[in-house]
Parts: structure tokens; C-alpha cells; sequence
């Protein structure tokens, strides 16, 4: 209990509903040993979470993060790189890059809902949400406070989910991109949630296998939306590719509000020696 931690977790840098410093007090309250802040395509919450550790809670191991969007086999395939020098120049270099493609993506999508007769802009969700990475969670949002759809959740399969009308993919960035930027970085990259791609296990293994001859240091076995038996069959997969673990609750705050920091849907208890083992990749 007094060991564990969580290694993927949101906050307002992106798409979560916590400060860097709410996530230090909740994991503080949780008695969590160490978590990464993983916002997506940005680092911009980890001096705050570094620095409300240092003063409320020194015991308390905060991991420098991302979750980095890249496209693999027609897929949205996320890596999470942990423990990063995030002052790395050449690090926020390519860091600016994925966010600029992020934008060019934003504004596509926002032209494809205003054709459908939404009302929304750039400077819209600027106003609404402030200069953050602007996600589909927030898009999600601003169409569910204007009344567009009856929940968040409805934005999805009928806007902007994967393959829904206004839906418009990210630029072609690799997986192996995102993992060499992670490693040069002094990092460790993580195949973040396996289980959420929709690949059958046969295509899953044999992707998993090449991202291993692509230098992949570990996947993500253990995670909030793993049901019975998907744990136990990512840890045998990642040991077929000699292919360490990793474990995320990937939580949001309200944006995903059914996930609890460190414990997931309660399904979820990540030793703190996941975290030693991983970081002698
Ligand atoms: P983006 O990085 O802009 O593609 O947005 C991805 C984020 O949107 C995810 O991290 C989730 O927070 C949210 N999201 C994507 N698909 C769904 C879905 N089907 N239901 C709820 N949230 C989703
Ligand atoms: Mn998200
Ligand atoms: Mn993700
Ligand atoms: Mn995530």
C-alpha cells in the first residue's frame, strides 16, 4: 500500500481537471510514493507539480512525463515517456512540433463542425479553456456547454470520435519518432494503453513486436480500463519481447470521472519497484 504509485496521470497542462498542484495534494491524501505527469504533447504542469512537492510533500516522488499522439497501422497510437529532461533543447523542439501539428488538426476539425453548423473558433476555446493543449476532451466540452450534445461522451460517436464526421486525424508522426525523442532525452518509452487500439491479439503482438526492434523500453500491463485477464496477458506479451512494464490509471479528474488516481476503477496497485525496474532501461 505504502508503495504505490501511478505513472500516467493528467492535469490542466492538458486534458486533466486537476492542477499539477491538486494532483500533488491527492496523491499526498492517497499516500501515493511517486507519480508522472503525462500531460498530452506538453510538460508545461511539471515545474508547478515539482515545486508543490518540494514544499508539501518531499517523500513524494514526482516523475517528469508526456503522452506523445503518433500514427501507426491507421491507428491514434499514444507513447508515454517517462522521466524525461524535459529542458533538453532538442526535446521541446520536437515537442513544439507535435503541438503545431496538434493545431493544424484542431483547426481542420473546427472547420468540419462549423460546416455542420457549430458555432465554434480558435478564440472560442481559447476564451473557454485558456492557452493549454487544446484536446477532443475539451472540444467535447465547449459542444456539451453550448447544448450541442447532452453529455461529453455523445460528442464522440457523433462528432469527433475516431472515424466519426468531424474526426480528422493527426499528422504522420511515428511511433519510433516519439520513441527516439523520448531516448534522447534520456527517457523511457511506454506503449501506453495496449489494450485500447482495437487490434485483434495476433496484429497486437505482431505490433508489439516491432515496436520492441524499434527500441521500446516497456508497455503499459497495468491500466485503469484493463478488464480480468488483460493485465496477466500484457505481462506475458511484454516478456515474450523482453519488453519491461509499465502502469498508468491515465487519470483526468472529471473529465474521466469514474478513475481514481493511483487506484484506477480500484483494479489497479503499481508497486514502486515497476518504477526501479523501469528506470534502469
Ligand atoms: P486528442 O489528443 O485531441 O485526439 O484527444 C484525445 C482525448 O480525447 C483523450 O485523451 C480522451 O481524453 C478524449 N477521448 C478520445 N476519444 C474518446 C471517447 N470515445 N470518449 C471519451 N473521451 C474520448
Ligand atoms: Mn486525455
Ligand atoms: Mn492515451
Ligand atoms: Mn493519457
Amino acid at each position: 500500500m505504502k508503495n504505490r504509485i501511478d505513472l500516467h496521470v493528467h492535469s490542466t497542462a492538458s486534458d486533466g481537471t486537476l492542477t499539477p498542484t491538486q494532483l500533488v495534494e491527492l496523491a499526498t491524501k492517497y499516500k501515493l510514493k511517486a507519480f508522472a505527469l503525462t500531460d498530452h504533447d506538453t510538460t508545461a504542469g511539471i515545474d508547478e507539480a515539482l515545486k508543490a512537492a518540494a514544499e508539501l510533500n518531499p517523500q513524494l516522488e514526482v516523475i517528469p512525463g508526456v503522452e506523445l499522439s503518433t500514427h501507426a497501422e491507421g491507428r491514434d497510437i499514444h507513447i508515454v515517456g517517462l522521466d524525461i529532461d524535459k529542458d533538453s533543447p532538442a526535446f521541446q523542439k520536437h515537442l513544439k512540433d507535435f503541438r503545431n501539428s496538434r493545431e493544424v488538426r484542431n483547426k481542420k476539425m473546427i472547420q468540419k463542425l462549423q460546416e455542420v453548423h457549430i458555432d465554434i473558433s480558435d478564440e472560442v476555446l481559447l476564451d473557454m479553456f485558456g492557452d493549454t493543449v487544446i484536446t477532443r476532451a475539451h472540444i467535447a466540452k465547449y459542444l456539451h456547454q453550448k447544448g450541442y450534445v447532452r453529455n461529453i461522451w455523445e460528442a464522440f460517436p457523433r462528432y469527433i470520435g475516431d472515424g466519426a464526421p468531424c474526426f480528422v486525424p493527426r499528422g504522420k508522426i511515428a511511433p519510433r519518432d516519439a520513441i527516439r525523442m523520448i531516448q534522447e532525452a534520456n527517457g523511457v518509452a511506454v506503449l501506453a494503453h495496449p489494450l485500447r487500439y482495437e487490434f485483434t491479439s495476433s496484429e497486437l503482438e505482431d505490433f508489439v513486436s516491432k515496436l520492441a526492434g524499434e527500441e521500446l523500453d516497456a508497455i503499459e500491463a497495468i491500466y485503469s480500463m484493463n478488464g480480468p485477464g488483460d493485465e496477466q496477458d500484457m505481462k506475458l506479451l511484454a516478456k515474450r519481447y523482453d519488453l519491461k512494464l509499465s502502469g498508468g490509471s491515465d487519470f483526468h479528474g472529471m473529465t474521466k470521472p469514474n478513475i481514481r488516481l493511483g487506484f484506477g476503477r480500484g483494479n489497479i496497485d503499481i508497486p514502486y519497484a515497476i518504477w526501479r525496474e523501469l528506470r534502469m532501461s
